[in-house]
């Protein structure tokens, strides 16, 4: 099938210049037409060129090369979005409401209905070897929420020995990013409680952020009221672990003002904002415009399902609502883009990689089903469902199946349920060689033994 339209297309050549295969053969260049969100401003009616896993070309309709397999997505072409804060085993789990605020983390950590409900269910999973299909589901979650790069799968919560090769179908830019070839190891290091790194572990970080081993070490600080003295000592703490050094980010700091966020703009710390997480936990978030006004790059990213966002599309849509909502309204549309985008690659140290729509980049795209006169606001408030296709690497790994099967024709897709949408995936049949409902079963099963269900893909009460 394939080999016969790239046949037909190079007989057609010969007739017209003007030919555009239905099928491209294995290897060969394609492209993507739409409106593009691309780095010097919006190209209408544009068009990117991806050749093997990188962007090749980026510019208007008319200057794409001829002969070439196109699909045409009658939508928006975005830079895939980039999630710095997830925890991604637990989105398996249902949203989860305590019914009360917390002045910080420490606190829900210990109360037991948050034991009951995530915390001894999860464990049990892992324990239990689910691990590898907890992050199925979740990669397909975030991949309903247009991500195309993740921080915050826990080696720990893999079967042992598979973490380093694990891959379904995203990035983890901290486990597995697929930038480097087998054995060596990731740049991005990922942290819950960096202070209860033992001193041996931290000397060993503080050295591979000075040679470079390590190039952006995220870690969770000041997570709680910004009022909470726990919460605000967090970062003094980090500081006398001397670990307030370039390279290193900050999750959440909710409890950051103005002198800390001059003295991370200072070293080059940047801010990954968790705007409903902190608020269904904490009532209040990190003062995001303090931090803007302070030139600290900022990223945002959903934390996890169960208080923040089921992913990056929605984190966005509620943290555009919030901005909105606030006297002087600290994030426009724009910025927010940027946030989900080149912000969180700079962070990551990965702008040269991914993180923007340009050539000699990898080809990691989010296409939106319509073409916006305004991108950046339509971006900021799509849902799940809006989501066209999702492209990794130069290959499209999900979205609406009419689109995603011109993109990859031979491809054997799958159809998951997301929100009121029927979406399609393409699963790997590594790690897992088991069909979607083998693998939501098992979980379903593995979750009801522990009195809980299976969260939806997107859209949960
Ligand atoms: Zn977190």
């Amino acid at each position: 099938m394939i080999a016969r339209g790239y046949l037909a297309c190079l007989v057609m050549v010969a007739i017209s210049s003007a030919c555009r295969a239905d099928d491209p053969a294995p290897g060969q260049p394609w492209v993507l037409r739409g409106t593009v969100v691309a780095p010097d401003g919006v190209i209408e009616d544009g068009a990117v060129g991806i050749s093997g896993q990188k962007i090749e070309w980026v510019g208007p309709w008319e200057a794409q090369p001829p002969g070439t397999h196109v699909v045409e997505t009658q939508g928006t072409i975005y830079p895939g979005l980039i999630d710095l804060h997830n925890h991604l085993t637990w989105n398996v789990f249902p949203r989860w409401r305590a019914g009360r605020l917390f002045p910080n983390r420490y606190e829900w950590q210990q109360f037991p209905p948050y034991l009951k409900a995530l915390a001894d269910p999860q464990q049990a999973l892992v324990k239990k070897g689910l691990g590898t299909r907890m992050a199925r589901y979740a990669e397909v979650k975030a991949l309903a929420g247009g991500a195309t790069s993740l921080a915050g799968l826990y080696a720990g919560d893999l079967p042992p020995g598979t973490a380093s090769s694990y891959h379904q179908m995203m990035r983890m830019i901290d486990l597995n990013s697929g930038f480097y070839p087998p054995g060596v190891p990731e740049k991005v290091s990922y942290h819950v409680f960096p202070l209860l790194m033992i001193e041996p572990v931290a000397a060993k970080m503080r050295s591979d952020l000075k040679s470079g081993e390590v190039n952006c070490l995220l870690v969770h600080v000041g997570e709680g009221s910004p009022v909470d003295a726990s919460s605000i000592m967090e970062f003094r703490l980090l500081k006398a672990r001397g670990l307030l050094l370039p390279g290193v980010n900050i999750i959440h700091g909710v409890a950051l003002h103005a002198a800390e966020f001059a003295e991370m703009q200072g070293l080059g710390i940047g801010l990954v904002w968790s705007p409903r997480s902190n608020i269904e936990l904490y009532g209040s978030t990190a003062d995001v415009g303090g931090a803007l006004a302070a030139k600290v790059t900022v990223a945002i990213a959903p934390d996890w399902s169960p208080t923040g966002s089921d992913g990056m599309i929605d984190e966005l849509r509620y943290a555009a609502a919030w901005s909105a909502a606030q006297p002087h309204p600290p994030v426009d549309d724009r910025m927010l883009f940027r946030m989900a985008t080149l912000n969180a690659a700079k962070i990551a140290k990965l702008d040269d990689r991914i993180g923007s729509i340009r050539p000699g980049l990898f080809a990691d795209l989010l296409v939106l089903n319509h073409r916006a006169t305004d991108a950046y606001a339509a971006l900021d408030h799509a849902t799940a469902s809006d989501v066209g296709m999702v492209v990794v690497s130069g290959k499209a790994v999900y979205g609406d199946g009419a689109l995603v099967s011109k993109a990859r024709p031979s491809t054997a897709w799958t159809s998951v349920t997301v929100g009121s949408s029927t979406k399609s995936v393409a699963l790997p049949s590594r790690p897992l060689d088991e069909d979607w409902a083998h693998t939501t079963s098992s979980l379903e099963a593995a979750l009801e033994a522990e009195g809980t269900r299976l969260s939806p893909l997107s859209g949960g009460p």
